[in-house]
């Protein structure tokens, strides 16, 4: 009997033991830290963390169904596109972000150029993007597509007065374009689109022209620029058809009344068709969580999410099978887009903001 339990009286011991050393390790389950998410292991936390220059209204629902379909938790930050991307610099290898989400292939090859993005290869986004709005070496790759065309005073000009980027150069437009300063990236991108297709010199000429031809300096956003249209300050502007959708679609009577005033022209229907640029993404470079960052983009190119994302705000999706919104389809759809690469996009926008100086393009 005293033997019995002697032998009990040194198990527990060993079992003490064992307990104590298993707790220090941390392998025992139910003793090791848990975080809020349920994970014993850090490298096993589900989650992705996003730095966003898009609205997080428009991109909620989508980051819902993703976690939903996934497990994986979305963080999200939002910000300016300049601001994030100063961020991830000082954050260096500590960053939280996991993918950067911005607008315009201007930005997006800047954070490239900057060594903020890593290479990824996703057969899945080969496949599913279009070459012509990607990264060459797979740092960055397009989510939706935007389009830049000409918006007029349907009371002032007929569309038959209009056709391309290089006609708004003409003598006839004199004092009725309004448009946005050049240190947009909008109008950047655009202007590289220009130096891309009619080489360095034309598009010089174009810019300068443009300058002779405007009803006022350039000042304020996109809208801006349509409610000078609107109320007679000019006769024709450069925008993003997005905003139109969004007055289109707003709680507000005055924009809803704003809307009814001021025309679509898709411009070079007849060339090259018109330019588009794109929101996109790209995994950041100390990402603690890039096969997560992947799945998070791979998903945001899915038919299932291209529908929701390019439509939360009037967009294009990124490739024609996706049904596009009654508002999209109202400007005309599917439309001629310039096939020109993203990548030239960035490439061209230094030289595009050296041109703007120089004509003084304010
Ligand atoms: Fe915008």
């Amino acid at each position: 009997m005293s033997i019995i339990i002697k032998s009990i009286y040194r198990h527990k011991l060993s079992l003490s033991f064992l307990l104590v050393f298993l707790i220090l390790i941390g392998n025992f389950p139910g003793y090791a830290m848990a975080d809020s998410h349920g994970s014993f292991n850090h490298d096993e936390l589900k989650e992705v963390n996003i730095y966003s220059a898009r609205k997080s209204y428009l991109m909620k629902p989508l980051l819902k169904a993703f976690e939903k379909n996934t497990g994986i938790k979305v963080n999200i930050i939002s910000g300016k596109s300049k601001e994030l991307q100063k961020r991830i610099e000082r954050e260096g290898v500590n960053t939280r972000a996991d993918v950067l989400l911005t607008v315009d292939a201007g930005n997006l090859y800047i954070a490239k150029s900057k060594d903020l993005l890593k290479k990824i290869y996703s057969k899945k986004l080969n496949i599913l993007i279009p070459e012509n709005i990607r990264d060459i070496d797979g740092y960055w790759y397009g989510l939706s597509i935007r389009s830049r065309v000409i918006m007029y005073n349907p009371n002032t000009v007929s569309s038959n007065d209009l056709s391309t980027y290089e006609d708004m150069a003409d003598k006839k437009w004199r004092g009725r374009i309004c448009v946005r300063s050049s240190g947009n990236i909008y109008n950047q991108s655009l202007l590289a689109s220009l130096i891309s297709h009619l080489g360095e010199k034309k598009a010089e000429a174009w810019a300068e022209d443009i300058v002779k031809n405007l009803s006022r300096k350039p000042k304020g956003n996109d809208r801006t620029q349509m409610t000078s249209v609107i109320l007679g300050e000019c006769d024709i502007t450069l925008a993003n058809t997005y905003y139109l959708g969004k007055w289109m679609s707003s709680k507000k009577e005055t924009e809803r009344n704003y809307a009814k005033q001021i025309s679509v022209y898709f411009p070079n229907q007849n060339n090259r068709g018109a330019h588009i640029n794109i929101s996109g993404a790209g995994v950041v470079k100390y990402s603690k969580n890039p096969d997560n960052a992947i799945k998070l983009i791979e998903y945001l190119a899915s038919d299932e999410a291209q529908e929701l994302y390019a439509n939360a705000n009037h967009e294009y999706p990124i490739r024609e099978n996706i049904k596009v919104s009654d508002i999209v389809k109202s400007w005309g759809y599917p439309f001629k887009k310039d096939k020109l690469s993203a990548n030239n996009l960035g490439e061209s926008n230094h030289k595009a903001v050296e041109i703007f100086d120089k004509v003084n393009w304010q």
